[in-house]
């Protein structure tokens, strides 16, 4: 199990601008910036292909993905898999972050403190990575985007939102663990993702 950081709270005190993802995520991994700094396992930065013309972004960590430093490891995990390979997507190809890093304790909402600490990493993501869709998934994610945005009227079409320099073409969906909890959805959602397929040219 990794040790805890060693870093002060706070730290850092600004999101830096370093060049390359590797950079930022060894910066990310000593955060110190919100109190889930204190019951993590470790900082979970993100994962995937630092040229992605995709990104996915999520809410946070789940148990699983607190202990393995791997967002969508669990059993939310398997279900965007199945959706991605569903799409046409392989996942190597995209990259995958949350909005929150570290695990929220009892994998409880994330607070509005928290998700204002941990936003800049998520800018500098898209920054250096300059992908081409982000896909939110579930309405924390979308919220770092739009913040009076509500996931019941936006999902499932494509938006553009102006994001610091940059404009941003923005595809809403609900996150996994909605289509966990109601089964119903999967079909339309599994549909969505054939869409999202389309959209990147994986799919006819
Ligand atoms: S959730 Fe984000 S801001 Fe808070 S300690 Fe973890 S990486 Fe830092």
């Amino acid at each position: 199990m990794p040790a805890k950081s060693p870093a002060p709270p706070g730290f850092p005190a600004e999101i830096p601008s370093p060049a390359t993802l590797e950079e930022l995520h060894a910066a990310m991994l000593e955060c110190t910036r919100c109190d889930l700094y204190q019951s993590r396992t470790q900082v979970v930065p993100g994962a995937g292909n630092p040229e992605a013309d995709l990104i996915l972004v999520g809410e946070a960590p789940g148990a699983y993905e607190d202990k393995l430093g791997v967002p969508f490891v669990g059993a939310s995990g398997k279900l965007l898999d199945a959706m991605l390979t569903a799409a046409g997507i392989d996942r190597d190809e995209v990259f995958i972050a949350n909005v929150v890093r570290s695990r929220p304790p009892g994998n409880r909402a994330p607070k509005p403190r928290e998700l204002r600490a941990c936003a800049g990493w998520l800018a500098e993501q898209i920054r250096i990575i300059a992908p081409r869709l982000v896909v939110t998934l579930g309405r924390f994610a979308l919220q770092h985007f739009i913040p009076a945005g509500k996931i019941t009227q936006l999902q499932g079409t494509a938006h553009e939102v102006q994001y610091g320099p940059r404009t941003l073409t923005l595809l809403p969906l609900l996150h996994p663990s909605a289509i966990l909890r109601n089964p119903d959805l999967r079909g339309g959602y599994e549909q969505q993702f054939v869409e999202l397929g389309r959209m990147m040219g994986n799919r006819d």
